[in-house]
């Protein structure tokens, strides 16, 4: 933690390091370790390097973790029917479809065919569910690691008012229940948003998971806020965030970009890979 201007840095690295820590020891706890399967469907650079780092950071844990590769041009069912046989097969405590697939390919279909008790990925239906419903259950891994950096850092969530910008399936929503869960007063914002300003300006706590390099400025943050940027564009070779950086000048706490969210997001799913295997394990005893 350092802090710049009397803005609070949320580095990512050490709350990373604190959760694998975590990882570590829960998969020291079971019977066997955990086995992760990530599905791959054609060659994809971005995919293949994601996955790739994924499935070493499993392994420098302690989970067993393998990739199964199907070619670009992959039927639907030969990929569902992949999918069913590892939801099957009692080895295998985690599955993982590395999104977005090829053209042609239905991903709500294929992630529907993961048996969401190993869903570590939180997508299925079920898990989407359970999520809003307050249940047990995996949940999206980008979504939590944003938990896990505000509880890190001591920044209260309960009776906040927290603004999301960005409403997709796989952060700005699952962001928002868990937000609610945590007993905020959550506001989800989005492309048709009128006065993006004005709601942002309302908020304690600003998420944003858009993709809009600098879209949320200074004037746009209310004095004091803790502002976490999830967004990731690629600009001349550099990384960007959603957050423009003279936003520190106003926030009270506000994450690097890199550095800041993005190194949460493979931690947690390790985190729902040992509690999906815990949860195995300890049932069929
Ligand atoms: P997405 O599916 O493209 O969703 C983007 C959202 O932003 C949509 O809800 C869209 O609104 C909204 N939006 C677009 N332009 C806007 C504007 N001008 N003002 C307000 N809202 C606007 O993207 P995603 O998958 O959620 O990812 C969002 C960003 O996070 C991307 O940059 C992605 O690379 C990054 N990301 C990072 C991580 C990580 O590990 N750090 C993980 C996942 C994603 P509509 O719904 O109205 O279209």
């Amino acid at each position: 933690m350092s802090e710049d201007h009397g803005c609070l840095r949320l580095a990512g690295r050490p709350v990373a390091d604190a959760v694998l820590e975590r990882v570590r020891s829960g998969v020291a706890q079971l019977e066997r370790p955990p086995r992760l399967c990530f599905v791959r469907v054609g060659d994809d650079p971005a995919s293949v390097s994601y996955v790739r780092s994924k499935e070493k950071a499993a392994q420098r844990t302690g989970i067993v973790a393998d990739t199964t590769v199907l070619p670009g041009r992959t039927r639907q069912e030969d990929l569902e029917e992949l999918l069913t046989r590892l939801s099957a097969d009692d080895a295998v405590d985690g599955i993982l479809l590395q999104l977005p697939l090829p053209e042609g390919l239905d991903s709500t279909a294929a992630l529907a065919c993961i048996a969401p008790d190993k869903d570590v990925d939180g997508l299925h239906p079920v898990n989407v569910g359970r999520l809003w419903n307050g249940e047990d259950g995996l949940f999206p891994c980008t979504a939590l690691g944003l938990i896990e950096l505000l509880d890190h850092y001591g920044i209260g969530i309960g009776g906040r008012e927290a603004v999301i910008v960005g409403r997709s399936q796989l952060v700005g929503k699952p962001a928002a229940a868990l937000f609610l869960r945590r007993n905020a007063t959550v506001t989800l914002a989005h492309s048709k948003t009128k006065d993006l300003a004005g709601v942002v300006r309302r908020a304690d706590i600003v998420v944003a998971a858009v993709g809009v390099p600098g879209l949320i400025k200074e004037q746009m943050v209310r004095p004091g806020a803790a502002v976490l940027d999830v967004g990731l564009t690629r600009v001349d070779g550099k990384i960007r965030g959603d957050v423009s950086p003279d936003v520190a000048r106003v926030a009270a706490a506000l994450t690097p970009m890199p550095g800041g969210t993005g190194l949460l997001t493979v931690a947690m799913l390790l985190v729902n890979t040992v509690t999906a295997a815990t949860r195995r394990q300890t049932r069929d005893r």
